[in-house]
C-alpha cells in the first residue's frame, strides 16, 4: 500500500533507514493561546540542518507520530522534509487522557472520532491537503508530570477502539505511546483484537525503558512490533538496559524491533520547563545517536549488519506495507 509523506505518496520500500519516532513540533495542548512562540523561518532551517546531518548518516525517513493535539504542525513538516530531502510520515491521532484529547473529542462517540482520524488518511490534516500516514494512540501517565498508574481510561479506550475503525477503513498502521513504568501494550493488544486489527499495523511503542521480558514475549508472540524508540532518555532508562533487552531479544530470533530515539526539535509556546530535567540528563537525546553510537555498539556486540538492517529498514517496511 503508498504510504502518505506529509509531501505527498510513497512506496514502503523507498522509506530506507527509518526512524519511526521523532518529532519536529511539540506543545502541549493550549500552547497555540501563547502569544508566544518559535521563530518558525529559524526553526525550519534549523530543523533542515538536524536532517541533512542525519541524511548525510543513512537515514532516509523519519515517521513524526505527533498526535493532533499535541503542536503537531504537518506544515512545518512537510517544509523540513521537501528541503532537506528526507521523507517525514505525519499522524492523525490523539494523546493521553492525562494530558491530551480536548473536549470536543470527549463528547464524541467512537465512530465521530474514527471519522475524523480517516477524514485526515484520506483527505488530509485541516486544509492543508497533507495527509497522515499511521494513527497515533496513547494511555498512560508521565513520570514527574501526571499521576501514573490509572489503566486504560475510559476516554483512551474510546480514541484506541477509533483508531482501530480507521485502520480498518484505510489500512494505515497504529503507534502507541506507553508510560514505561505502567506500560499497557498487551491491554492495548486485547481492545485491538475486539476491534479485528491486524496486528503487523501495531507497534508497541516505548517499550525500551520497559525492561522486562515477559512484557516482550507477549507482544512479540502476539505478532505486533516492539518500538525501541527513546534512545538516549537516559532519565527514563539507561541505553544499556535497552542494549541489553535488545541484543537479548535479538539473539533468541526477535527482531520484529524498531529504533527511534523520541527526540524534539522544537517546543511550541513559551519554554515551561518540563523537558528541563530530561534534557540535562540525556546528553546523548538527539537524531543521530542511533547512526552515531547505538548501531556501532550492536556491532561490536556481535549484532550482524543483516539483522541491523532489519531492524531499521526491512522492518518499517513490513509495518507500512
Ligand atoms: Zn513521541
Amino acid at each position: 500500500m503508498a504510504i502518505n509523506s506529509a509531501t505527498g505518496k510513497m512506496n514502503p520500500e523507498d522509506l530506507g533507514f527509518t526512524l519511526v519516532h521523532e518529532h519536529l513540533s511539540v506543545g502541549w495542548p493550549g500552547w497555540e493561546l501563547d502569544p508566544k512562540d518559535i521563530d518558525r523561518k529559524k526553526e525550519v532551517a534549523s530543523a533542515v540542518v538536524k536532517m541533512k546531518e542525519i541524511r548525510e548518516l543513512g537515514v532516509k525517513s523519519i515517521v513524526d507520530p505527533c498526535p493532533m493535539d499535541l503542536g503537531r504542525d504537518v506544515e512545518f513538516a512537510a517544509e523540513v522534509s521537501d528541503k532537506s530531502g528526507v521523507n517525514v510520515i505525519v499522524a492523525t491521532g490523539l494523546y493521553n487522557d492525562a494530558l491530551g484529547i480536548p473536549q470536543h473529542f470527549r463528547l464524541m462517540d467512537i465512530d465521530g472520532i474514527a471519522e475524523i482520524y480517516a477524514h485526515e488518511i484520506q483527505e488530509g490534516v485541516g486544509k492543508t491537503g497533507i495527509r497522515a500516514g499511521l494513527i497515533k494512540v496513547a494511555s498512560g501517565g508521565i513520570k514527574g508530570v501526571t499521576p501514573q498508574g490509572a489503566g486504560i481510561t475510559s476516554a483512551e479506550e474510546k480514541c484506541m477502539r477509533a483508531a482501530a475503525r480507521a485502520h480498518r477503513k484505510t489500512g494505515v498502521p497504529i503507534l502507541c505511546h506507553n508510560d514505561e513504568f505502567d506500560p499497557h501494550g498487551s491491554k492495548s493488544l486485547d481492545i485491538f483484537a475486539e476491534e479485528g486489527v491486524d496486528f503487523n499495523k501495531v507497534m508497541i511503542g516505548h517499550s525500551c525503558g520497559v525492561g522486562d521480558m515477559r512484557y516482550y514475549f507477549e507482544v512479540l508472540q502476539r505478532g505486533a512490533w516492539l518500538g525501541f524508540d527513546r534512545f538516549g532518555i537516559e532519565t527514563i532508562c539507561s541505553d544499556k538496559m535497552r542494549m541489553a533487552s535488545l541484543i537479548g531479544l535479538l539473539g533468541v530470533g526477535f527482531d520484529r524491533i524498531m529504533l527511534s530515539h523520541d527526540a524534539l526539535h522544537c517546543w511550541r509556546g513559551r519554554d515551561t520547563g518540563v523537558l528541563d530535567g530530561m534534557m540535562k540528563g540525556s546528553p546523548n537525546w538527539n537524531f543521530s545517536h542511533i547512526s552515531r553510537n547505538i548501531l556501532p555498539a550492536l556491532r561490536k556486540s556481535g549484532v550482524p549488519d543483516a539483522q541491523i538492517n532489519t531492524l531499521t529498514t526491512n522492518n518499517p517496511m513490513n509495518y507500512f506495507k
